[in-house]
């Protein structure tokens, strides 16, 4: 008999355990399914903007960029930018790039020359940098290599130096419309030996 209620009591005190612990447990987790929260950055969210647009969305590779700034440079601002040899290559890095310009995210080596787009992209930083932040850059290089457009200041441009970081989709389009029309833009001096 003893031992009946000795087990009784040890099976009551197990029960009350684990429903002790099952009480603490659904304390914890306040009986609700808890999924995770993904938290999109600011420049993700910008991103989503630009991927969902006809033109920026299609860009998958480097040479696509080319594809997005004649589109849109030729179909919506009268530009015939006829054939081009296009060379676009990122074997630039911080630790290869020239003392002079060791900071220099890319490099148009085609200014000033006709038919030819030769641009260095920095490897480091373009790791780095958001899907807009690319297409300012690009759009930065191509300023100066098929537009022939010099560095401009003290104004809000993609051909600003140090570049822009990144620009909501709606400031994107107006600079982007500023750098086709010429609006600001300061040319080089392509009889410059510079460029010879
Ligand atoms: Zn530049």
């Amino acid at each position: 008999m003893s031992c009946l209620i000795k087990n009784i009591s040890i099976f009551l005190m197990t029960a009350f355990f684990l429903l002790k612990c099952s009480r603490d447990e659904s304390n914890e987790t306040t009986g609700e399914i808890m999924l995770p929260v993904i938290i999109k950055t600011e420049s993700q969210l910008r991103d989503e903007e630009y991927k969902a647009d006809s033109i920026y969305g299609k860009i998958r590779n480097l040479d696509d960029y080319w594809i997005a700034f004649k589109t849109i440079g030729e179909t919506q601002y009268g530009y015939d930018f006829g054939e081009q040899e296009v060379e676009i290559f990122t074997d630039l890095t911080i630790a290869s790039s020239d003392s002079n310009r060791d900071d220099a995210a890319g490099i148009a080596h085609g200014s000033c020359k006709e038919g030819i787009i030769k641009i260095a992209i920095n490897a480091d930083y373009w790791a780095e940098y958001s899907f807009n932040r690319r297409l300012i850059l690009m759009w930065h290089e191509f300023g100066h290599d098929v537009l022939n457009a010099a560095h401009v200041s003290n104004e809000r441009a993609i051909m600003n130096t140090p570049l822009p970081d990144e620009y909501d989709l709606e400031i994107f389009k107006k600079e982007e419309a500023d750098l086709f029309s010429g609006k600001d833009l300061i040319l080089f001096d392509c009889n410059d030996p510079y460029f010879n």
